[in-house]
């Protein structure tokens, strides 16, 4: 490479390994089950243990999840697929190999479509999803003189969704990541939990001059578990690799972990290349065989996908790109208000509605949204109510809400009449009721003619003290700026 290399522009390649575990009751190959946070080595059998004799069995679950993944994002499906070992010694893994698929994954060539900051969605290419084995985990931290190993993860149900080396910004990688949880989350496939390593990242990223249409020497940072983190190690390594290439040095092909309390990527490995894992077909696993007729019957049962949503609340109803995903981020949130919306002609307040005041309610009683005991209809008459200045907002959020909950069959209206919350101006000329306070109120009149703009406010809590608080305030102001300008 060249001196004049400092004033080279460089083109980021990125390509990433997303580890996703699928929510299913028994590991992928073992009979027993795991549970996050559990009591170390208590998920453990005589399969994963890799004891004598004790033989795999491919669990179905696992491969119609992984198939439901793929379908939805348009994978051409290998309806003749098997497993392999991918042999490489480490305590965590008792058998001495990983099962994997290395020659035929299940799913090739599919797209996931991925909002980006500004509200466009890009497609990001998806080159396979494989099914394979989580290994365990290895403790170093516990004690000053030997590593422990937790084998409850060991033989847990994974897919491995990998890009096409086509994305150029940490955030679009950020982006797609959102969007592959949200998927997964939608999909009832994984719970995305990524503090809880339900799903991991891999993040490959490589530097070239503009133009250049070869890869360069890429470096993998390895097992990254938040979206925040992994836009920060790619933006590290974009530096780090810059910094270097401009100063004329060779990249080494090399794995790295992420440190985040220094929030530096450090060197783990030299990568080993697939040579190294010998990879053979499992002689112990049947090869599967997949029939085009079930593929259509999951097709046919999808959801619509969260993408689809975000594009819909952001451009049809008009909702900011971050309001848009707040509301398409969680599957069930979504199909609550997904609920109201063939009853409503007005959504996009149903919508500020939910991402307001009830996301706050919900919030701050510490509920989730699948535990709300209402219907979708029953909140929309909540929000007409509001709408309409039947019932004050305050009243609807502080007082019906909570009646609602507590009495969830009964309709918004009946609980805002036996609340006496219904608005007290219905029947009442709010005219008369001002030309009344006015001449109640002589000198702050005067005070307002005289240009005290102000003393307004205290016409319209005059206002709100005769009708005890049941007022719409939108109403009352319009009545007192009206009657005091005339
Ligand atoms: P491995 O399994 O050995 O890590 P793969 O060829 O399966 O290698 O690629 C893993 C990931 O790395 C893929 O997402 C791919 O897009 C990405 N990738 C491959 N080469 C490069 C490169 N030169 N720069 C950036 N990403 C790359
Ligand atoms: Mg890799």
């Amino acid at each position: 490479m060249k001196e004049s290399t400092g004033e080279l522009l460089l083109e980021p390649v990125i390509g990433l390994e997303i580890h996703i575990h699928l929510l299913t009751r028994r590991k992928v190959f073992a009979p027993e089950g795991f549970a996050f946070g559990a009591q170390p080595n208590s998920y453990v059998s005589a399969v994963t243990l890799a004891h004598p004799g004790a033989l795999p069995l491919t669990n179905l679950a696992c491969v119609q999840q992984a198939i439901r993944l793929g379908l939805a994002i348009g994978c051409e499906i290998n309806t003749r697929c098997f497993f392999d070992r991918k042999n490489y010694f480490y305590p965590d893994l008792p058998k001495g190999y990983q099962l994997t698929q290395d020659y035929a994954p299940i799913c090739r060539e599919g797209l996931v479509q991925a909002p980006l900051q500004d509200g466009t969605l890009q497609d990001f290419r998806i080159q396979r999803i494989h099914i394979e084995e989580d290994a365990g985990k290895l403790v170093h931290d516990l004690s000053d003189h030997h590593s422990l190993v937790d084998l409850n993860r060991a033989g847990v149900g994974l897919v491995e969704m990998v890009t096409h080396p086509d994305i150029h910004s940490p955030e679009a990688a950020g982006a797609l990541l959102a969007e592959v949880r949200r998927l997964v989350r939608y999909l009832g496939v994984s719970d995305g939990n990524m503090e809880e390593g339900s799903l991991r990242c891999d993040a490959n990223i490589s530097l070239r001059p503009v133009g250049e249409t070869r890869l360069g020497v890429r470096t993998e940072v390895k097992n990254i578990n938040s979206i925040s983190f992994v836009v920060k190690a790619l933006q590290y390594e974009i530096a780090r690799q810059t910094a270097a290439l401009r100063r004329g040095e060779t990249l080494q092909r090399e794995t790295r972990t992420w440190d985040a309390a220094r929030e530096v990527t450090l060197p783990m490995r030299d990568k080993e290349s697939a040579d190294d894992y010998r990879y053979f077909p499992e002689p112990d696993l049947l090869p599967l065989h997949i029939e085009t007729s079930y593929l259509e019957t999951v097709s046919a049962g999808l959801p619509r996908l969260p993408a689809a949503r975000f594009q819909d609340y952001h451009q049809t109803l008009g909702l900011p790109v971050n309001e848009a995903l707040t509301l398409a981020e969680d599957p069930a949130f979504s199909d609550f208000f997904e609920g109201m919306r063939p009853h409503t002609d007005a959504p996009r307040a149903a919508a500020l509605w939910m991402l307001g005041p009830l996301r706050n309610y919900l919030h701050t009683s510490g509920t989730a949204i699948e535990d709300i005991p209402f219907s979708p209809q029953h909140l929309l008459e909540l929000i007409h109510l509001v709408r309409n200045g039947e019932v004050n907002p305050q009243a609807a959020k502080d007082q019906l809400l909570p009646a609602m909950m507590a009495a969830p069959h009964t309709t918004a209206r009946t609980l805002a009449q036996q609340l006496d919350l219904m608005s007290g101006t219905q029947g009442a000329d709010l005219g008369v009721v001002m030309d009344e306070i006015m001449r109640l109120h002589p000198e702050e009149l005067a005070r307002f003619k005289a240009g005290k703009k102000g003393v307004e406010s205290f016409f319209v809590g005059q206002m709100m003290r005769h009708f005890k608080g049941k007022a719409n305030p939108q109403e009352i102001s319009r009545i007192v700026t009206e009657k005091l300008r005339a």
